[in-house]
């Protein structure tokens, strides 16, 4: 188990950026991961004699993250509405020992930086899993079968089956490939078994044990080029670092078979947002679907709001809300304050929550030189 050390202080300011909720949190008071709601953590922090800052201003030196930063001794963000934790800002806060993930996915908070300084990162691993996963397979037959134009030709009081019926397929008989096969790639992949495909593959630097890719009969391509050229369907499921930052770019996507499916829940900035929108315009890619932008909230005018393949389809994005359903949000609110609690107790975490610790990686999976990992690992 890790240990993580605590302070004997009582009174900590805690800070959590999440994105507003307006009205709807409002009327839900499940939509637990909003400025309004708190992560359901408010009255436990302030009971326990705890400040806590919440705010979902945090772009630019006046912004309440950018200011608070410099107090705060706990720092809880979400993937959704992400506050960027650079060097310059860890450099600046000066109290900081704990960053909680409110959800799974720390590419927001310069890891190495975190590492110099000894503060100790962890998210709620495992606990939208399921609900990427669901995303994945519906993102996967949106695109496939051409979906998004034919409901939208439906709403316009035209019927014209042809139109749309010439660039819809099925899933059964393709070969479809993920990148990444760790918690959410493998449920993908399991999720995926009973549509018959061809074949499923995966690029891992970490192979799963023998037992774990026969239940899912899934065949490992060590050499990402063959990979790509091998499937219909690709589907992105590793951790944005420095060694899959722009790993679908231009050069990358030559190897794709031509009109193959893209669907990118992982993290935007693993797909290049040129390389990308030209792909499916010339109709290399038949489409590109997902949730996650290279930056968030995605700028108005993002290419990947409108790119559309030669046929008028292929475009399946959504604004990032996978991993944030109702189930998925009670389980990292949950999450959050059992990190933080065992924290404040001086307690061990659960290992799986634990990104980095006492100035090092305490996973593989966000490890910046991804050497493939000697033996098998771990199926979680
Ligand atoms: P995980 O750690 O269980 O699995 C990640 C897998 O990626 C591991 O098996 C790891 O070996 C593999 N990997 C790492 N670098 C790789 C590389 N260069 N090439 C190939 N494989 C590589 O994580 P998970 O729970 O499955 O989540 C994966 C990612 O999904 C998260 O890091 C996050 O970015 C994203 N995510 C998105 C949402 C959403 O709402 N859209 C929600 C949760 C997670």
């Amino acid at each position: 188990m890790v240990k993580v050390c605590t302070l004997l202080v009582s009174l900590l300011v805690v800070l959590a950026i999440l994105y507003d909720g307006g009205s709807a949190a409002e009327q839900e008071p499940r939509l637990l991961g909003t400025t309004e709601n708190k992560l359901g953590i408010a009255n436990w922090l302030k009971e326990n004699g705890h400040e806590f800052i919440v705010s979902s201003d945090k772009e630019g030196p006046n912004s309440v993250f950018q200011k608070e930063i410099e107090t705060a001794d706990v720092l809880i963000t979400t993937p959704f509405h992400p506050g960027y934790l650079t060097a310059d800002l860890i450099e600046r806060a000066k109290n900081l020992k704990l960053c909680i993930t409110a959800g799974v996915g720390s590419d927001h908070i310069d890891l190495n930086a975190a590492n110099k300084k000894k503060i100790t990162v962890a998210e709620v691993s495992g606990s939208n899993v399921v609900s990427v996963a669901e995303h994945v397979v519906m993102s996967i037959l949106l695109l496939v079968r051409n979906f998004v134009p034919a409901h939208e030709m439906i709403e316009r009081g035209d019927w014209q089956v042809s139109q749309v019926a010439r660039n819809a397929f099925d899933l059964e008989g393709k070969v479809v490939g993920t990148i990444g096969a760790g918690r959410i790639g493998y449920r993908v992949l399991q999720r995926l078994l009973p549509f018959d495909p061809k074949e499923l593959l995966y690029y891992d630097y970490a192979p799963l044990p023998a037992n774990a890719e026969q239940a899912v009969k899934a065949r490992r391509v060590e050499d990402l080029a063959e990979f790509l050229s091998q499937c219909d369907v690709v589907t992105v499921n590793c951790p944005l670092h420095e060694g899959t930052r722009g790993l679908i770019n231009k050069e990358t996507l030559k190897h794709f078979k031509k009109g193959a499916w893209l669907v990118n829940t992982a993290r935007g900035a693993i797909c290049d947002r040129i390389a990308v929108k030209e792909a499916v315009e010339s109709g290399q890619l038949n489409g590109y679907s997902g949730d996650v932008w290279d930056v968030q909230p995605a700028p108005r005018d993002h290419p990947w709001r409108t790119i559309k393949n030669p046929l008028g389809g292929g475009n399946g994005m959504v604004p990032h809300y996978s991993g944030t359903t109702l189930d998925a949000q009670a389980r990292y609110a949950n999450g959050t304050k059992d990190i933080l609690d065992r924290w404040l107790k001086g307690e061990e975490q659960n290992p799986a929550n634990v990104i980095v610790i006492n100035g090092d990686y305490a996973t593989k999976a966000y490890h910046p030189t991804n050497l493939p990992l000697d033996g098998q690992r771990k199926q979680t």
